[in-house]
């Protein structure tokens, strides 16, 4: 069969019953660790502390005895030898062929060292994110991505050329020309963070006098960096603006690409279980939840990542399992609705648990309201206060009061909450290329 009209990128891998990839999964785990004890000092120490020998873990269960890791002990080492990124390393610093890191967006950013092995395997992980969501050789590729220290769309590109698509470049340029390439050049699928995706139809319509679904050709786009993709009413608005099909991919700077939406969006996203484990501990007692349905903090391992491992890494975002197979007939397991907070994230406002996702799902249905909104939560004396600044369509101004009566109604039925709406002139909240800022805490300043 051409390569062209297969259904997985790796037949054999993408459709192994259960068991098989538990036992592969169980082989996987048992090399990566054996590999970090054995050329990561830091690793060696850590499981040492620990009690623990690689030759401990015998069976898929056995890998709930290995201590888990955060991000705080990656910060921990890095600025040492072998400098910048300490002795987390499991290679030597020669080997070491690419600098990135994280964004920081929750401290001091953490530095990632790569091999050229590493990369080899972050494009191929990419090649069956694209491949599920349809991406073939036949495609052309925009990145309207700022090349940058960020690992981010830098491993979908080598991906995509990976897999064969013809991918183009586009860092240095601003949004409008960035839009006309994709026009001129007839690209067939691009891939950004639901901010910018939303951002980009904007000014196609408003300063080029373009509508992206008419005028470009894009068929595909690839949502990512954000949880906007796996928010049914943020993905509608997106699909809408381009006459696209939208799909979902999250990856972590740590980890690598480990889950994506493919085309028959069943509502979850599939782990890449061949390369990754994913294990969901409940938020209270800690013990792993196999059963689908129940929210806890995702841990997860990443099985090739040889110069700086992840294994067990503390992610501390909520996920559940789906309680639906996919009709794709993949059998990695799916994750229902993407990322459901962060653990961190998740705050405590007037006694009720807050996640900020749930007030982007509301924003995002009510047609009449733009895009952007801004949220803060601060004290009024003993009181939390929430403040939502939102912007009102063009031509809907005179709707006001219905518009805001159906958003506070919505949201206090999806939160629980009642908040102060602010309504801002269309188009003057922050617009952003990256992660969006849009949820502010600025109780803890206050006190
Ligand atoms: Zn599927």
């Amino acid at each position: 069969m051409p390569k062209d009209q297969r259904i997985y990128w790796n037949p054999l891998l993408e459709t192994l019953p259960r068991e098989k990839l538990r036992a592969l999964q169980t082989k996987k785990f048992r090399r990566i660790l054996d590999w970090a004890y054995s050329n990561s000092p830091f690793y060696r120490n850590f499981y040492k502390e620990a009690g623990l020998e690689p030759g401990d873990i015998k069976t898929f269960e056995d890998i709930r005895k290995v201590p888990k890791m955060e991000k705080g002990m990656m910060r921990e080492v890095q600025q040492k030898d072998p400098f910048p990124y300490g002795d987390m390393i499991a290679v030597p610093i020669e080997k070491v062929t690419a600098f990135r890191q994280t964004s920081g967006t929750t401290g001091t950013p953490v530095y990632q060292a790569c091999t050229w092995d590493d990369w080899e395997w972050w494009a191929e992980t990419w090649c069956y994110i694209l491949y599920a969501q349809g991406y073939r050789e036949s495609d052309r590729v925009f990145l309207p991505f700022g090349y940058n220290i960020f690992v981010a769309f830098w491993a979908a590109h080598y991906g995509a050329e990976r897999l064969g698509c013809e991918v183009i470049p586009g860092g240095a340029l601003n949004t409008e020309a960035r839009i006309l390439r994709m026009k001129d050049l007839k690209c067939t699928a691009f891939m950004a963070t639901p901010t910018y995706i939303l951002g980009m139809a904007e000014t196609a319509k408003n300063k080029l006098g373009l509508d992206p679904a008419r005028d470009l050709d894009i068929a595909m786009i690839t949502s990512a960096g954000e949880p906007g993709g796996c928010i049914p009413a943020t993905k509608k608005r997106m699909e809408e603006a381009w006459g696209a099909k939208v799909y979902d991919h999250i990856g972590l700077t740590e980890v690598g690409s480990w889950s994506y939406e493919c085309t028959e969006q069943p509502g979850g996203q599939h782990v890449l279980e061949a390369y990754f484990l994913v294990e969901i501990e409940d938020l209270e007692t800690g013990e792993i939840i196999e059963k689908p349905g129940r929210n806890g903090k995702m841990i997860i391992t990443s099985f090739d990542r040889l110069a700086k491992p992840s294994i067990r890494f503390d992610t501390k975002d909520v996920i559940r399992w789906a309680e639906y197979d996919c009709p794709c007939g993949r059998t990695f397991r799916l994750i229902d609705g993407g990322i459901v907070g962060r653990a961190d994230d998740i705050t405590k406002v007037k006694g009720v648990l807050l996640a900020p996702t749930a007030i982007e799902a509301v924003v995002r249905s009510i047609p009449e309201l733009g895009p952007e909104f801004e949220v803060i939560v601060s004290k009024k004396g003993e009181l939390d206060d929430i403040l939502l600044r939102v912007e009102i369509m063009p031509g809907k101004e005179g709707e006001e009061q219905s518009i805001l009566s159906h958003l506070k109604d919505q949201l206090r039925v999806r939160t629980n909450l009642g908040y102060r709406v602010e309504v801002h002139p269309y188009g003057s909240l922050p617009r952003y290329e990256v992660k969006a800022k849009r949820f502010k805490d600025i109780r803890k300043k206050e006190t």
